[in-house]
């Protein structure tokens, strides 16, 4: 049986005291241990940012790569070898301004992977300028007279990019975030989960206080229903996408978490140890 401290190495996290990623890494590590994910079998996935740092603060595999990639590098992981849990992560704007081609592609394969967005709606490794998330009259160095363009809405992008799994969680509810996670991870698909993450630095709108008042809980509401595709965009619109819990789950007939049956996912793209030497070779 495996503990949570299995999943932390001796890596002290660089993230500001009471940045809302250190809960996401520990939320990561609770559900990969409640579901006895042995470590050689994870593959923790992150691009750049604050939130990038969070594959080195994992004892599992990992890989932290470049801008908004980490989906691609992600998926090629996940072909090559069907027995991984591939967990991939990024901010805000890693996954919704330079990586949103990435995102919405990865949606529409549904390879069998989660993607966990650390959204705190600002650039806080290059000090603090919007993002994509950001809300419309957000102040910050770049905007001192406020943001002026629209803020995407994750929730309904996803959705409409034909999403087989969507969840919302925030950092300050963690036992709720653990149990997200374990949905995405069991979800035979792709999973994306919108976390609420804030930057304590270089938000000052976004903070704590305010999510705990705007964020309705979902899992509070008995009647509803996150196998209903449009009951699910109509809180998200009702909302102001501000709710958390499981939003949207396709299942089959049965009520199963529906199984990947893209035609990428039937691919078998394992190598043998010898090919990846010559491949290794040949650079
Ligand atoms: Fe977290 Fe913001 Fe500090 Fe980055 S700048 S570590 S996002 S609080
Ligand atoms: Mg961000």
């Amino acid at each position: 049986m495996s503990a949570t401290k299995d999943y932390s190495n001796n890596v002290n996290p660089t993230w500001c005291p009471g940045c809302g990623h250190f809960s996401i890494l520990r939320a990561l590590q609770i559900a990969a241990s409640r579901l006895e994910i042995p470590k050689e079998s994870l593959v923790s996935v992150s691009g750049i940012g604050c939130s990038g740092r969070l594959s080195g603060y994992m004892s599992s595999y990992g890989f932290h790569g470049i801008h908004g990639r980490s989906l691609p590098i992600a998926q090629g992981i996940k072909l090559s070898n069907k027995d991984l849990t591939v967990v991939a992560s990024g901010g805000d704007g890693d996954g919704f301004a330079i990586g949103l081609s990435h995102t919405l592609h990865a949606i529409r394969r549904n390879i069998d992977m989660t993607y966990v967005v650390m959204n705190n709606q600002v650039y806080g490794l290059t000090k603090g300028h919007t993002s994509p998330l950001s809300d419309v009259g957000f102040v910050t160095k770049s905007t001192p007279y406020g943001a002026i363009d629209s803020p995407i809405r994750p929730g309904i992008l996803t959705l409409s990019s034909g999403a087989t799994f969507f969840a919302q969680g925030f950092s300050a509810f963690q036992e709720e975030l653990v149990e997200i996670i374990i949905k995405a991870i069991q979800h035979k698909g792709f999973s994306l989960v919108n976390v609420f993450s804030p930057c304590v630095t270089y938000n000052k709108v976004n903070t704590y206080q305010w999510f705990r008042h705007q964020l309705v809980n979902l899992q509070e509401d008995e009647n509803y229903n996150p196998n209903d595709l449009q009951g699910a965009f109509n809180t998200l619109l009702n909302t102001n996408g501000l709710c958390t819990g499981l939003v949207y789950q396709r299942v089959d007939s049965e009520g199963r978490s529906e199984t990947n049956d893209t035609p990428l996912s039937k691919l078998d793209l394992k190598i043998t140890e010898e090919e990846f030497n010559r491949l290794m070779n040949a650079f």
